[in-house]
């Protein structure tokens, strides 16, 4: 009996934890790699959960199909879809993006400047790959310029992908500069983009958020991050809540489900000393702005 009110609480604890989260990160299936679920599973436990929102991620390919369609499977729940400009959809491409965008049910929120094809992660990766590249000798590139222009129109969400911190900062200056509202600088603290704090400072004074990812310090990650938010607290506390974003970037199989997921990481910030109204600023209010929820 005791052990069934246990459990009974700490489901409701939990529920209680995920209501109203709003995920701008999601990787489900299908994709070209494993996934621990597919996209209507993300969509069903996260709403079981009581989460708000959900964005799906793909690196390769428009989630504006699989939004729709998840949509009118499970309703309840706000799904919608991102764009990642990398190789596949031919790289920094405004035609897609205009496509990807007048799509049934109008589900594009935010579009990813390039990720794993990105001429920064092929060159950290090492590879002699192709790539693609969003600047040169310090300037943005013309086609880059066009889907900022785009994206401000359209009040669409500019994520800055796996571009280099340097990149990163002249993204959002420019983006502000055309009138894009609402900006993220995607997980700046991974290994592949290396951004300073001060350069995080930067791009809140000019508008952006900071996404910081839960996959990044689950217990499956590289031993430095494992379960260590440390380094995410100290940015956080120096950039201050109200500018920063918690996501999941979860749906790997070597990581725990994305709600077990969800739940760890907020335990850990809340381990690490940060208030629940800070909690939710970043997992909740911040995503809804960026995304522009009512
Ligand atoms: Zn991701």
């Amino acid at each position: 009996m005791r052990c069934a009110l246990l459990a009974a609480l700490s489901a409701a604890t939990c529920l209680a934890q995920l209501q109203g989260v709003v995920d701008i990160h999601t990787h489900g299936a299908p994709d070209n790699r494993p996934r621990k679920l597919d996209v209507i599973e993300w969509a069903r436990s996260a709403k079981a959960s009581g989460m708000r929102a959900i964005v799906l991620k793909n690196h390769f390919a428009p989630t504006a199909q699989a939004a729709y369609l998840v949509r009118q499977i499970v309703p309840g729940i706000e799904v919608y879809a991102g764009f990642s400009l990398d190789r596949p959809v031919g790289g920094v491409n405004v035609a897609a993006v205009e496509q990807a965008n007048i799509f049934t049910g109008n589900t594009l929120r935010i579009v990813w400047m390039p990720t794993f094809d990105s001429e920064n992660n092929v060159k950290f990766a090492k590879s002699n790959g192709p790539f693609v590249s969003v600047s040169k000798n310090g300037r943005l590139l013309p086609e880059v310029i066009e889907v900022l222009k785009y994206l401000a129109k359209n009040n669409l969400v500019l994520a800055t992908g796996h571009s280099t911190a340097e990149e990163d900062l002249l993204l959002v200056k420019e983006a502000r500069a055309l009138g894009v509202k609402q900006i993220v600088v995607t997980h700046p603290m991974s290994p592949t983009i290396h951004m300073t704090i001060p350069q995080m400072q930067e791009a809140v004074k000019m508008g952006a958020f900071i996404e910081f990812c839960a996959g990044q310090v689950m217990p499956g990650a590289a031993p430095a991050w494992r379960n260590n938010v440390k380094p995410y607290v100290d940015a956080i506390r120096a950039i201050g809540p109200e500018h920063a974003i918690l996501s999941s970037d979860l749906g790997q199989p070597e990581n725990p489900h994305p709600m077990e997921g969800w739940k760890l990481y907020l335990d850990m910030f809340r381990k690490a000393g940060l208030s629940n109204a800070d909690i939710d600023r970043m997992a909740k209010t911040n995503p809804a702005t960026l995304l522009g929820l009512k």
